[in-house]
């Protein structure tokens, strides 16, 4: 496919990795199809490879065309959970259950001031 040409990718694992807990792997390919199936062989990164060798699941959860190393550079540089939508899902659900617990307390205040 044409349209995976020079992109970058996050990788999402379904558990942590290795010492530093690593839960997400971001890269560059030029040909991203090529790339995953080098990943799945375990000839492109050590936590991927890795993460092959002890049966944790993984998946392409985003992908940025057009990409080149500046991009690539960039998004290094943020947090990735912050770029993952399978863990922001998690996040603004937990979020979202929080705000309802606060205000379901405040109604129970007001309505024992009476
Ligand atoms: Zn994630």
């Amino acid at each position: 496919m044409d349209s995976y040409r020079d992109v970058c990718y996050l990788i999402h694992f379904d558990e942590p990795i290795g010492k530093s807990h690593a839960q997400h792997y971001l890269g560059f390919a030029s040909d991203l199809h090529r790339r995953i199936a080098q990943h799945r062989a375990s000839e492109g990164s050590s936590l991927v490879r890795s993460a092959n060798a002890r049966g944790i699941s993984w998946r392409v959860v985003r992908v940025w065309r057009d990409a080149d190393l500046d991009a690539e550079r960039a998004l290094k540089s943020m947090i990735p959970k912050n770029l993952c939508p399978h863990c922001n899902v998690r996040l603004s659900r937990r979020k979202a259950r929080l705000k309802s617990m606060q205000s379901n307390q405040v109604q129970g205040r007001a309505s024992t001031s009476h």
